[in-house]
């Protein structure tokens, strides 16, 4: 029974895609399933027979009734427009659930016409941490992509060393990119913008159809959906690393888990990926780097915005320009919310200034500092050892019974907002290096843990002191 959708290859133009089945591979072994999300998506009946789920979410075999593509897309990495597309990943199809299409990507699938230098695969290791970071990341109540499945290929993959390789199966809302766009306005044929936009607002947006400026729409629509994103991300200190707009999704997940990471010290500045020299992405960059990606969503976009371009670039800065002030309140309350603040006022951006300054100075653990300030634990008492701080500590304490708030209200925001565990860099790396030597207990003891990142059962996360400093990730591996 084909149980597969492919709404993506039946309805937009073959110019924004390619046909491209998965190659197989030698010796496909489970490494993980994620039985939950299959019950979720309700597809859990149809990969039952272990045999046939290996063999589909392998690429060995097709699902009945299925055609698998690659996706075109370009993108400014670095700033700089480059065409692009799926060089690893194909598309098996769509679940059609309740709450709508979802996307079955197998990512490490081997060649496509979009591969350009690279081969197609993708590394245990590499898939392990993107399945690992993701799962976390839909645990911390953060919109993202998921993971299905990771299966061993019995292949090798040349990176530089030898490594094994492995095929993930990505789940997403879909993968329309600001970057798809992109591709659709600069490389496409005519008419495949307008296609494409028609196509994205009756999947993820219906409820403009017939909005008389649908384009200018869907552009307000990413804006804000981005916008919930991005306050989400600096809610739980997460970098994404690479945020090229082909990787700035248009349904607002969190996607193409690369060189991203936790920060653990609080700073502003705080980088981790090998490549990003210039801290381009650093942790507080990322807002900036948002509404940079918005404007340029809101230029691929321009021809339907209005047939007049002066018009259409007036008419979509009319709409950008309402995203500083739209992050900087979501923000502030964000921070009121994770500061336990129930009634707010304009005077908290001064405490959450204050304090980020002071937690900046002294480095001290993002995370561990809120859950402190929350139980009163010793790293506060420590800190308020310091008279600048003492002085935020009485402000932020009249701030939080403002307006007769109860202790147990303030407290019940904070623990909401705020994880006890999140994947830490030197526990990521440890069970990672255990899962490649062949022993992954370790890794589901830790997703274990980050299934459940507010529990408040749980003991603050130690961090080793200097291993961050001599922390690197990377892109595509
Ligand atoms: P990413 O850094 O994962 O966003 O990838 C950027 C681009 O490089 C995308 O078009 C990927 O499909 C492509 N890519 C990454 N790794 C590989 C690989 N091993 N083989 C082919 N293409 C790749
Ligand atoms: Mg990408």
């Amino acid at each position: 029974m084909a149980w597969l959708k492919h709404t993506y290859a039946t309805q937009l133009p073959s110019s924004l895609y390619s046909v491209q089945a998965p190659w197989p591979v030698s010796d496909p072994q489970m490494a993980l399933y994620n039985e939950a999300l299959a019950h979720e998506l309700g597809i859990a009946e149809h990969l039952k027979d272990t045999e046939k789920a290996l063999a589909y979410l392998s690429g060995n075999e097709t699902v009945p009734g299925s055609q698998a593509i690659s996706q075109a897309y370009a993108g400014h990495q670095f700033g700089h427009f480059t065409r692009l597309g799926d060089g690893r990943a194909v598309l098996l199809g769509e679940v059609e659930t309740p709450q709508g299409l979802y996307d079955l990507q197998l990512k490490g699938a081997g060649l496509t016409p979009y591969s350009r230098r690279g081969d197609g695969r993708a590394t245990f290791y590499s898939m392990l941490r993107e399945h690992l970071i993701s799962e976390a990341m839909h645990a911390l109540h953060v919109p993202t992509s998921r993971s299905l499945a990771v299966v061993k290929t019995g292949d090798r993959v040349y990176r530089e060393r030898i490594h094994e390789g492995a095929v993930l199966t990505r789940v997403a809302a879909s993968h329309i990119r600001v970057g798809t766009f992109e591709y659709a306005r600069f490389l496409g044929k005519d008419g495949d913008l307008k296609d494409l936009l028609d196509y994205t607002i009756q999947r993820h947006y219906p409820e403009y159809s017939g909005h008389p400026n649908p384009a200018l729409a869907l552009l307000k629509a990413v804006m804000h959906k981005q916008n919930d994103l991005i306050v989400n991300w600096l809610r739980v200190g997460f970098i994404h690393g690479v945020m090229n707009t082909d990787n700035m999704s248009i349904p607002g997940e969190t996607i193409d888990y690369g060189p991203c990471a936790f920060m653990n010290a609080y700073h502003p500045r705080t980088v981790f990926s090998s490549i990003d020299t210039q801290g381009r992405y650093a942790f507080a960059k990322q807002p900036s780097i948002a509404y940079w990606n918005l404007g340029v969503f809101a230029n691929a976009l321009l021809p339907l915005i209005d047939e007049d371009e002066e018009a259409a670039a007036a008419k979509a800065k009319a709409v950008l320009d309402e995203f500083p002030e739209l992050f900087s309140k979501a923000y502030f309350e964000m921070m009121g919310h994770k500061l336990g603040i129930v009634h707010q006022t304009e005077a908290d951006r001064e405490l959450v200034e204050t304090v980020m300054d002071l937690l900046a100075k002294k480095k001290v653990d993002y995370t561990n500092f809120f859950t402190a300030l929350r139980r009163d634990g010793a790293l506060i008492n420590e800190l308020r050892q310091e008279e600048a701080f003492e002085a935020w500590y009485s402000t932020w304490e009249k701030a939080r019974s403002r307006g007769g708030a109860s202790l147990s209200e303030s407290e019940a925001l904070m623990a909401q907002n705020n994880p006890v565990v999140i994947p830490r860099n030197h526990r990521v790396e440890e069970v990672l290096a255990a899962a490649v030597e062949g022993d992954l207990r370790p890794f589901h003891a830790f997703m274990d843990k980050l299934a459940a990142p507010y529990d408040d059962g749980l003991p603050l996360q130690a961090v080793p002191a200097g291993f961050d400093d001599r922390y690197q990730t990377f892109c595509g591996t």
